[in-house]
């Protein structure tokens, strides 16, 4: 048997990663400015009508409370925790990635879903609402550079390279995180797979390796490799597919011998905690305890007391005994929302730099008051519609991740 030849493809870094520094300062106040002003960050924005680019906080904000006055029931305002607090003010829910998709697939009422997050979450909400409600994205140019290293013909390539090497399908059971386009999540619906979150890879790799002997994870390598080893699964039995590489740039016997298959990708905010800001932490506040996302590296996740999705993060730190403190490796919006809702408690960022997720930060609010504005006047802006045979095979795999928590 073997496997298709294909040439190596040029390395391709995806804009987004490129562009996820934009905002990083060595400040610690992240503050909303003009449209106008935040433009000069030099990443790619969308265009809209040029009077909400000099729009003032006080006239943003009077805006949006009028649309969501006149709209009513008719509008569910989403709100993912590392959309920027000038954001999240405005949302009738606020979650992880998890707890929103829940919430789209139980809103009934709304015929407006404006979802501020990134827009694989949208793709999500749009495929879990039915078909007479419309998601909206305030902002298109708000996608995740995670998801963006994981393009579906590549995808389907190494499917294909691994259909040739192991012959019969059923032996590698594909699962996908949330983080991801829409089309992977079909592909995993289609082969019997399944999609996952940060708060139920576990649940997901038990339901995988059930069905299976092998599981192809993507797109994050780190949330992969941590969720394996905590199985049990030693980083022998694992392997990186390099979507730049034939076969991944593994030989066909590696890949007979793997148990895991990670696809080469990161999240480039979570990968910013290292354990060395960790021992920083230790240092300088004697007892603290480190929570971390399971995006971040193995060696962060090692150093920390605890990992954990970001409700967990959420939960554990409302939780924690007034007086606690807690050194957080997540993004820095929902760190610095944290610490605003436990004064007594001592709650700070790993890292010293404040860098927020690029692609989430561009849902500003103007972008916000923008399709609510259009919505009051009838036209619908940004709606984010799945193909309907994307969607399809993709609700497959989202049902069954939302089926591991019934
Ligand atoms: S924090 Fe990371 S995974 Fe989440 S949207 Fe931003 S780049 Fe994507």
């Amino acid at each position: 048997m073997t496997t298709r030849s294909r040439q190596p493809k040029p390395f391709t870094i995806p804009l987004t990663e490129l562009e996820q520094s934009a905002f990083c300062q060595t400040g610690s106040e992240l503050r909303t400015k003009t449209l106008a002003e935040e433009f000069n960050a030099g990443v790619t924005w969308q265009k809209v009508p040029i009077r909400y680019l000099k729009l003032s906080p006080d006239e943003i904000s009077e805006g949006i409370a009028d649309a969501k006055a006149e709209l009513g029931k008719d509008l569910t305002i989403l709100g993912h925790h590392y959309q920027r607090a000038d954001v999240v003010q405005y949302a009738d829910f606020r979650g992880d990635s998890y707890r929103l998709s829940q919430m789209a697939a139980n809103e009934r009422e709304a015929k407006y879903v404006a979802f501020c997050g990134v827009h694989f979450m949208a793709e999500t909400a749009d495929i879990l609402t039915s078909d007479d409600q419309a998601v909206i994205l305030p902002n298109l140019a708000a996608g995740c550079s995670m998801a963006d290293m994981a393009q579906m013909e590549d995808v389907q390539d190494c499917w294909d390279d691994m259909s040739t090497v192991l012959g019969d399908q059923g032996e590698v059971v594909p699962v996908t995180y949330m983080n991801s386009a829409a089309s992977i999540k079909a592909l995993c619906g289609r082969n019997n797979g399944l999609v996952c979150t940060s708060s139920n890879a576990d649940a997901a790799f038990t339901w995988a390796f059930e069905r299976g002997k092998r599981v192809l994870f993507m797109p994050d390598q780190h949330l992969g490799r941590n969720t394996a080893l905590k199985m049990g699964i030693s980083e022998d039995d694992m392997l990186v597919w390099s979507p730049f590489k034939p076969l991944g740039g593994h030989s066909p016997d590696a890949l007979r011998r793997a148990k895991v298959i990670l696809w080469e990708g990161h999240c480039s905010v979570h990968t910013r905690f290292t354990a060395d800001q960790i021992a920083d932490a230790r240092k300088s506040y004697p007892g603290v305890q480190v929570i971390v996302h399971p995006e971040c590296t193995r060696e962060t996740v090692d150093a920390a007391d605890y990992s954990g999705s970001t409700e967990t993060i959420v939960r554990m730190v409302t939780d924690a005994p007034a007086g606690s403190a807690w050194g957080i490796g997540t993004e820095i919006n929902l760190v610095n929302r944290l610490a605003q809702e436990n004064p007594d408690k001592k709650v700070f960022c790993l890292d010293p730099i404040v860098c927020p997720c690029a692609t989430m930060y561009r849902v500003h609010p103007a972008y916000l008051l923008w399709v609510l504005e259009g919505l009051r006047s009838g036209i619908v802006i940004n709606q984010i519609q799945v193909p309907q045979e994307i969607a399809v095979d993709a609700r497959v795999a989202l049902e069954r991740m939302l089926d591991l928590q019934a």
